[in-house]
């Protein structure tokens, strides 16, 4: 769609201009012919950022032949675009969400998985100390196993990023990445598929993450995500364990909070796990902290505010983020993982009867708290860090439990006022 627009206002800015042109013709200066800017194609333009783009990369010394075969041979594909700018009017809930990530399906594969490749994953924790339940969740969620991992041509679709639209910063970063992976003789140019945001493999790397954390477990000399167990699952391993992953401390702990709590405490302070004892938080099987976990410093963790279930969360917890910086998905990670060892249960159900908001919703709660004096530093229809503190200050102003949490009825009181 954006790309139609685009062509469109191309042709019209060339229309507006046509009366200037004889203008232009009777100066000295020298003027690039009128009539091949109106009939530019996207095509032509397309090869104008081709031939930009591959002379700034053999300034930066990746060699010429190289940079032909990569982005000479690039096509757009309008469709990356597309998806790139679809915004879904309705998502899940969190609840569905984690739901479907501990499906019987996705359980009973990474069960499998685990004895399967017991020796394997034996191997990795030894080199990287990280555990085989983290690595087969992230596994599972980010391409059934190895079972989805997309088959887009990854160069095509990065050109098109860098060539227009709002990634074009990125597009350009990634495809200097792919530059430095086949330069690098990391993977060979024919496996270079994925998803169409651009990433790769059994672990969906993009290509700055494959270029910099991407291992050849087996040895064979080709970093292959794509078809090698060992070779993405050590990556992963890899990535995980530069990002400060502590082998054998937790991901999270369901707990369960006194009545009057200060939903304040779940705005993502940090305190020792002994200190949340002393506030009465406690593990839902009401069992005691052990001395170990006590000194451990975590955060408070409320998805779905004060009638959902509540999470502490430990350092693991934001080295997942690391992987992909959305809160839902990390639980959704910890969850499987902990699912896979028996665990993963969550106690405290959610409040299911509850109504999401809408893309439109979202806009209208940050537009109208933004209004009252409650600013969400924007309006983008997420719901992230600087909404729910705006939610907090009016749940605050209005005597509410300040969980940050928004739901219609509550979205109905904002309105409101
Ligand atoms: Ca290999």
């Amino acid at each position: 769609m954006m790309r139609f627009i685009t062509v469109f206002s191309l042709a019209l800015a060339a229309c507006a201009s046509a009366p200037a042109a004889q203008n232009a013709t009777q100066n000295t200066a020298p003027q690039p012919p009128q009539s091949n800017q109106q009939e530019q194609t996207q095509a032509q333009v397309f090869e104008h950022w081709q031939a930009d783009f591959s002379a700034r990369a053999i300034a930066k010394g990746y060699g010429s032949d190289l940079v032909r075969s990569v982005i000479g041979n690039a096509k757009i594909n309008p469709r990356a675009l597309e998806s790139d700018s679809t915004q879904p009017e309705f998502t899940k809930p969190v609840w569905s969400y984690v739901d479907g990530v501990r499906s019987p399906a996705r359980l009973k594969s990474g069960q499998a998985k685990l004895t399967k490749h017991a020796t394997l994953f034996a191997a990795i924790q030894s080199r990287y100390q990280v555990d085989s339940y983290i690595l087969t969740s992230i596994w599972g969620l980010e391409s059934n196993y190895g079972n989805n991992i997309g088959t887009q041509d990854i160069i095509d679709n990065l050109a098109t990023f860098a060539f227009e639209g709002r990634r074009q910063e990125f597009g350009e970063e990634q495809l200097f990445a792919v530059l430095d992976m086949l330069k690098n003789g990391q993977v060979r140019k024919n496996q270079l598929k994925g998803s169409w945001a651009g990433a790769m493999g059994m672990t969906q790397f993009i290509p700055t993450t494959f270029r910099d954390y991407a291992v050849d477990f087996d040895g064979d000399g080709n970093q292959d995500l794509w078809k090698n167990e060992g070779d993405a699952l050590a990556s992963a391993a890899h990535y995980l364990s530069r990002h400060g992953w502590r082998f054998q401390e937790p991901i999270l702990a369901e707990v369960l909070l006194p009545d009057g709590f200060d939903y304040a405490l779940t705005d993502g302070s940090k305190r020792t796990v002994a200190s949340w004892a002393a506030l009465d938080v406690h593990p839902v099987g009401g069992q005691n902290w052990s001395t170990n976990a006590q000194l451990l410093d975590a955060k408070l963790l409320t998805l779905a505010g004060h009638k959902g279930p509540a999470f502490l969360i430990f350092k693991n917890f934001d080295v997942i983020k690391r992987y992909n910086n959305s809160t839902s998905y990390a639980l959704g990670i910890a969850i499987l993982a902990e699912s896979f060892q028996g665990r993963g249960q969550i106690v405290r159900d959610w409040p299911r009867a509850d109504k999401i908001l809408s893309l439109s919703d979202k806009k209208s709660l940050q537009e109208t708290l933004t209004e009252q004096g409650f600013d969400t530093q924007g309006v983008d229809g997420r719901i992230g860090p600087n909404t729910r503190k705006a939610i907090r200050a009016w749940q605050k102003a209005n005597g509410l439990p300040q969980d940050g949490y928004v739901e219609q009825n509550l979205f109905a009181q904002i309105i409101a006022q």
